[in-house]
């Protein structure tokens, strides 16, 4: 048996991406160029949208997102606490309120009924996150957000590839973020999109990560013009050409990833189902998960479980401490333990154990002996 580092999760970076990348950089155009608007069209494609915007990163992508739900001081917006902070932070860069929802405590998943407890006149718009690849329950929250006149978007940072009743993230919502950080499902180094199907917003997304100003530098030198309008205020949120040609490279690959971190999958679940202690987030019917993470629940000493696994080379973490808990939320907002009981019980029993396309059948093997043998050494300690 090997004791090799296996990590959670690790990008796959080939010879066709290496020369993608070179190719972009003995081009004429290192930042804005052509291969921005080809990678955009080859996203928005593959997810099923009409518009796709490239942005420097997921938490820009979120920012822009944001900006383009039009929401500010005095508005509220409510996301799941279980999230990377991203998500609720990039409501408060446009000066507005998140609130915290609770999720399923199956699937972790924003859970309709806790959105439709938190809306209230200020509520503008409702962000799902699409945890560990999983679609979030789209019918259930549109009923409700049509209901109250809200936009409906989605942080679907884990989800490229993942589809609901046929419908890929990235198409569903009224707007979705996603991220091209090394461990997501595509990389571009950092980088971010965001799709939709509504021009107008697209177009103030692409003002928006330009500083607001309304003509790109390659469009400015094509007109043979100086002149531009800063009408709002923006960002410098750009993905360069490069980034963008990696990405498209990248992108070719994305649908035999996501089969085989599927079939990853179906392997963990299929050990896991005899074993007692160790619990794989339910899966919705109707979905085809992406699986960005494989989290499981265990019913044992956490801690010591995680650790076990780190010593055995085992690179398990945990996604993630409800936002509600971290210290700046608690003093901002007065936020607090008993808020959300769903997501802070699965805070206290969650792994997320290896995924990625590279694995091998014998590395989910050795996963599963190591973790089996961690939760029959630690049990819950009881009090
Ligand atoms: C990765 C991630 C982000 C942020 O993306 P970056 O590219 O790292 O800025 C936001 N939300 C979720 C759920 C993520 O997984």
């Amino acid at each position: 048996m090997t004791n090799s580092p296996l990590p959670y999760g690790r990008q796959s970076i080939s010879d066709e991406d290496v020369d993608a990348v070179a190719e972009a950089l003995r081009s004429d155009w290192l930042t804005t160029g052509p291969k921005v608007g080809e990678f955009e069209r080859a996203f928005a494609s593959y997810v099923g949208a009409r518009e796709a915007v490239a942005v420097s990163n997921g938490t820009a992508a979120l920012h822009a997102l944001m900006r383009a739900l039009g929401v500010g001081p005095g508005d509220e917006v409510i996301v799941p606490t279980m999230t990377f902070a991203a998500t609720s932070n990039a409501a408060l860069y446009e000066g507005a309120t998140p609130v915290f929802a609770d999720v399923d405590a199956k699937t972790l998943l924003l859970d309709p009924a806790s959105v439709e407890a938190r809306i209230t006149p200020r509520t503008k718009a409702v962000v799902a996150v699409d945890y560990a690849g999983q679609p979030a329950d789209y019918v259930a929250l549109r009923k409700i957000t049509d209901r109250h006149g809200l936009k409906l978007a989605s942080d679907g940072c884990h989800a490229v590839g993942a589809t609901e009743r046929g419908r890929p993230v990235g198409s569903i919502a009224d707007l979705t973020a996603f991220s091209f950080h090394p461990v997501k499902h595509l990389t571009t180094g950092e980088g971010g999109m965001i799709t939709t199907n509504d021009a107008t917003l697209a177009q103030r997304m692409r003002v928006f990560r330009n500083h607001g100003i309304t003509t790109t530098h390659r469009e400015r030198e094509h007109q043979g013009s100086w002149e531009y309008d800063m009408e709002e205020l923006g960002y410098n949120y750009r993905l360069t050409d490069v980034m963008c040609a990696l990405g498209l490279s990248q992108l070719a690959r994305v649908p035999a990833w996501v089969a085989r971190r599927r079939e990853i999958a179906a392997r963990y679940d299929k050990a896991f189902a005899p074993l007692e202690g160790i619990e794989p987030l339910a899966v919705r019917d109707g979905v085809e998960h992406a699986y960005h993470l494989y989290v499981v629940q265990v019913d044992a000493n956490r801690a010591a479980v995680f650790h076990a696994l780190r010593k055995d080379g085992i690179g398990v973490n945990v996604h993630y401490r409800p936002v509600h808990l971290h210290p700046y939320y608690r003093r901002r907002f007065g936020t607090k333990p008993g808020d959300h009981p769903a997501a802070e019980a699965a805070y206290e029993r969650i792994l997320s154990i290896p995924m990625f396309p590279l694995m091998t059948d014998a590395d989910v093997d050795r996963v599963v002996e190591a973790l089996a043998r961690a939760v029959r050494a630690n049990p819950r300690r009881s009090t």
